[in-house]
């Protein structure tokens, strides 16, 4: 058994740790100790002497030389926040993330002699740095136990159940993995998820993410997915929820624990609601496409729109139109305004624009004003060029030499509007880019682990 237990201060990892690893029959390890061990001083004499970033230095030496055996591994407070460590930590473990109120890990860190990392009071460095560092323990866990009301004897029995029976009882799992195999997924998609269940008891930590939507069919999620969990040997399936009832598919997804979804048309609006926790950017967009859920409780992010302002980096500051205004149109409007561009949102139907403008502070138009704003970035954020259609929003005339072009379409690769924009000496991005980009910002969000684009863009084939 190889586990690792993450969590903030005062959340019992050392203390749970000693005792599960005795329950186990496996070592226990500290990294905060091996650090100490290799450094030949207490942590808050490396403080003292290097800081934070000298003591971030050791820790990351020490959690890539981990011993390779079974084991606990108890982890500083800190260490999940950079992706190398999560890279390392999880390969071939189990993760589970220690949660505590701030009342309570108040209480049981105050005499320690742990240095402070903040000037603020101890109360308040709590609540602070557990809402700074919230995404990268949910991200980083495989399962996630809160250990406010238990002793340490309490949590390290209730994780070694976790970990030698899962975290829902077979049955219920075997009842949903049958509804999904019959929901018009591809046949061998849906043998796979059985296989899966079937051995559950030898696999009991095995995690479930999948992509919700309706057609869900077309999506490239599940082979992607599956190849970057093999490679960062992530112990997870990626399984396909086709169903047009987004309830459906939640209850589903609790059924089988699932850690994350991967959210597409039609329910990035309507999922907003049905989750606990939304963060800024996703409640501004007004749409979600990744969900979280940790121990009970749900989270909500949009890593679209982040998937266009990193293709579009280099055009900060510039003039841009984008055409549409329907759900892409909002991600691509909020990327834009976040490089500081001044934004016209262009649609036939004038009302829709002026609304999503109005939302976001940006100009609007019906598509014939594109000549007068003659943008230096345009974002096609409709559907036209898409198969089998084989129109092109803008024309000929509209396009002009060193203008910067993202169709988000993406089938075909290259859409009519991309190939006369080439022709006319335009930069052009293609859908895709926006798609390996939200990708890495998602995997991220689903395992604390920095997928390299060009990996990502080598998978997608
Ligand atoms: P949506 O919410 O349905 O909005 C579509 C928008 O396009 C609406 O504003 C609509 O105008 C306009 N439109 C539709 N047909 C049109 C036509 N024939 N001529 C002019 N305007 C038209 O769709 P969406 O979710 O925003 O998706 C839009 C496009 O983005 C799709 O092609 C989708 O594949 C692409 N997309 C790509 C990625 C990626 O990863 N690359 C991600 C998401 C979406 P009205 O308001 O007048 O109806």
């Amino acid at each position: 058994m190889k586990v690792v237990l993450i969590g903030f201060r005062g959340t019992g990892k050392t203390a749970a740790g000693h005792l599960l690893a005795r329950l186990l029959g496996v070592p226990f390890y500290d990294t905060d100790a091996l650090i100490e061990e290799k450094a030949g001083a207490h942590v808050h004499e490396i403080f003292g002497a290097v800081g934070e970033e000298g003591f971030r230095k050791l820790e990351r030496e020490v959690i890539a030389t981990l011993p390779s055996g079974p084991g606990v591994f108890a982890t500083g407070g800190g260490a999940v926040l950079s992706p190398e460590n999560v890279e390392h930590l999880r390969r071939g473990r189990t993760v589970v993330l220690l949660q505590a109120d701030a009342a309570t890990i108040e209480k049981r860190i105050r005499d320690t002699a742990r240095p402070p990392l903040t000037t603020m009071g101890l109360r308040a460095e709590i609540q602070h740095l557990l809402s700074v560092r919230r995404d990268a323990y949910l991200s980083a866990a495989d399962m996630c136990v809160d250990t406010s009301a238990r002793s340490a004897n309490e949590v390290a029995i209730h994780i070694k159940r976790l970990l030698e029976e899962g975290t829902v009882p077979v049955e219920r799992m075997e009842k949903a993995a049958r509804a999904i195999a019959q929901s018009g997924i591809p046949e061998q998609e849906g043998r796979e998820l059985l296989e899966k269940i079937g051995a559950i008891r030898d696999n009991p930590v095995l995690r479930f993410y999948g992509v919700a939507g309706y057609p869900s069919l077309h999506s490239r999620s599940p082979q992607l997915y599956a190849q970057l969990f093999s490679y960062f040997g992530i112990n997870a399936h990626y399984i396909r929820f086709h169903d047009p009832s987004l309830s459906r598919i939640l209850n589903l997804a609790a059924d089988l624990d699932v850690r994350g979804l991967s959210v597409t048309i039609p329910f990035k609006q309507e999922v907003l609601d049905a989750v606990d926790h939304p963060d800024e950017h996703c409640s501004a967009i007004g749409a979600a496409n990744t969900v979280l859920f940790c121990g009970g409780r749900s989270y909500a992010y949009n890593t679209d729109w982040m998937g266009i302002r990193d293709a579009l980096f280099k055009e900060k500051g510039k003039t841009a139109v984008v055409l549409g205004a329907g759900g892409a149109a909002a991600a691509a409007a909020y990327a834009l305004l976040s490089l500081g561009m001044e934004v016209t949102v262009l649609n036939r139907t004038v009302e829709k624009a002026e609304a999503l403008a109005a939302r976001f502070g940006c100009s609007s138009g019906v598509p014939r004003d594109f000549d007068r704003i003659r943008p230096a970035v345009v974002v096609n954020a409709t559907p036209v060029g898409m198969e089998p259609d084989r129109g092109s929003p803008l024309t000929r005339e509209h396009l002009f030499p060193g203008m910067t072009v993202f169709d988000l379409v993406y089938t075909p690769p290259e859409t009519p509007l991309l190939r006369m924009a080439r022709s006319a000496g335009c930069r052009v991005i293609q859908g895709r880019e926006m798609f390996i980009r939200q990708a890495q910002a998602q995997f991220r969000h689903f395992t604390g682990i920095d997928a390299p684009l060009h990996m990502i863009r080598e998978m997608m084939g």
